[in-house]
């Protein structure tokens, strides 16, 4: 049977447009579908935005440090209008240079809602394509819980397009989320409080990251709620919000942000003309190679709930175009000791085994911690303090896991990413010689565990 296209793509977000390009360039025949917006989540209501937005708070703290070096400033005036304005033409020409990337690669790209109609088959405005493999690659979608007056709330999707920064903000979740814009709404000006449902948030995370963020977040002045959750919302006589918490608490605010995790995106896909399944979580279910339960039909990314992260989505993508179109150059992705940062103020990155995931693991462990305040600040009066811990197998030396909670936290776990993926031993951290001054050097010179 001869098909209009060997892989059509569901979606040009991170995964999508990977696995495109990637599998023209092995000399497929490739359509993707794109609703909505070029590069998808990341390129226009997460990551990249959001980073931007996080440099945006972050020169608060820079003018505030800038005394002790001996600058005056003026007082700074900011203005959302112009960050949100510079911001959306930041990612007008990401937008032109995915399309470029795309049309270059020989890719053929049809701009509209994609709707499954067969194992085979996809409609766009009425046309059909037939393809011999089909990739959805859909992501997510922020999730509200069902509560009276959500409608009122926003999520991350508006929170990047408000007409005004709000004098208050309420945000609600413990996730990447709500952590990453408690922190830029903080920095703006927002009197921002983050009520999460559980003891403390992050959960998943080491227990000394999330202890250590959230001492600084309370020096910072971000009003946190834990064991707090919003029973109703109501808009009150002056357009404020009145958010009645289950223990009958009430808070007015400006602006109710839910961060409330993400759902995948099936909205008027048709997989009821497929075989696909979904799993008991409501993502879309893949075996190892990302295949569905319809042997055309494969998917990867945000919409099969595995690690919602770009760079993941990128590998997946890969490894579907490889397998499809490349098998000699076929990679399985390797889920373990993925790097990730939460763009927090001050920002955590980590790699690796927190040290309560390594306990339950059976590993005997050593940690070595180290809290001290960074070289910058000791001209300022800022008191905020930098967190840097090593979790090693006490019988094999091997570093089982590396956290940090502070500036460049991001950067810094990247290199760190590799030294665990080549399996290094702390005698190995040990032997690596420092940069100096830096604080990235505390790493390989924590030398006594303190449990
Ligand atoms: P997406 O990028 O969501 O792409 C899916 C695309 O499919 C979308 O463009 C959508 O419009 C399109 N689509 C959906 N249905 C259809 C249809 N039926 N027809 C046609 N097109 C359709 N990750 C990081 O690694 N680092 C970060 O700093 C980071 N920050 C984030 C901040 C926020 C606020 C959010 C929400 C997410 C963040 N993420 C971050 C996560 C990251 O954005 C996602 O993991 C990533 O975008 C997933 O890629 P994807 O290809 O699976 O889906
Ligand atoms: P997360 O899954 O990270 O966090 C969701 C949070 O909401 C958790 O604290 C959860 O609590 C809480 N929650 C869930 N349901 C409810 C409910 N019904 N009522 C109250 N609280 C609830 O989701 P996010 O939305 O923050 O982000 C989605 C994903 O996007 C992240 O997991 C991450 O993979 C990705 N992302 C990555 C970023 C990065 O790389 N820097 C930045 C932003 C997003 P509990 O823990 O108790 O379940």
């Amino acid at each position: 049977m001869t098909y209009d296209f060997d892989l059509f793509v569901i979606g040009a977000g991170s995964g999508g447009v990977r696995a495109a390009r990637f599998a023209a360039g092995f000399g497929a025949r490739v359509a993707v579908a794109e609703s909505r917006y070029l590069g998808g989540t990341c390129v226009n209501v997460g990551c990249v935005p959001k980073k931007l937005m996080v440099y945006a708070a972050h020169v608060a703290d820079e003018m505030e440090q800038a005394a002790g070096f001996g600058w005056t400033l003026e007082e700074g005036n900011f203005d959302w209008g112009t960050l949100i304005a510079n911001k959306n033409r930041e990612i007008e020409r990401l937008n032109g240079i995915y399309r470029n990337l795309l049309v270059n690669s020989g890719v053929t790209l049809l701009e509209g809602h994609a709707r499954l109609t067969g194992a085979n088959e996809v409609e766009i405005d009425g046309q059909r394509y037939s393809a011999k493999h089909i990739l959805i690659a859909t992501g997510g979608w922020p999730q509200v819980p069902d509560i009276p007056g959500k409608e009122l709330a926003i999520t991350s999707n508006e929170a990047f397009f408000l007409k005004q920064l709000p004098k208050r903000i309420l945000v609600v979740g413990g996730g990447y989320i709500a952590v990453e814009f408690a922190g830029i709404f903080q920095g703006l000006g927002s009197a921002t409080s983050l009520l999460y449902r559980g003891d403390l948030f992050l959960r998943g995370f080491d227990g000394s990251v999330r202890t250590h963020l959230k001492d600084e977040l309370d020096k910072r002045g971000v009003d946190l709620q834990f064991n707090s959750d919003i029973q109703r919302i109501d808009q009150q006589a002056d357009g404020s919000l009145k958010a009645t918490l289950k223990d009958g608490r009430e808070l007015l605010t400006d602006c109710v942000f839910y961060a409330t995790g993400r759902r995948p995106m099936l909205d008027n896909l048709g997989l009821e003309h497929t075989g696909v399944e979904l799993d008991e979580r409501g993502f879309v279910h893949v075996d190892d190679q990302y295949q569905t339960t319809e042997p055309s039909i494969l998917a990867i990314g945000d919409v099969i709930g595995r690690v919602q992260l770009t760079p993941v989505a990128l590998a997946e993508g890969m490894a579907v175009a490889r397998r499809l179109f490349k098998p000699e150059q076929y990679r399985p992705v390797d889920y373990r000791n993925i790097p990730t940062a939460v763009f927090s103020q001050p920002p955590i990155g980590t790699v690796g085994l927190t040290e309560e995931q390594a306990i339950e693991a059976g590993h005997k462990v050593q940690i070595f911690e180290s809290r001290f305040r960074a070289m910058k600040l000791t001209l300022t009066e800022i008191q905020e303090k930098t967190l840097m811990k090593l979790v090693v197998d006490a019988d094999t030396d091997k570093v089982l896991g590396c956290h940090m909670v502070g500036p460049d936290a991001g950067e810094i776990i990247q290199g760190l990413g590799i030294a665990l993926k080549a399996g290094a031993t702390k005698a190995q951290f040990d032997d690596t010689i420092g940069v100096h001054p830096t604080a990235a050097e505390e790493f390989v010179t924590m030398r006594t565990a303190m449990r």
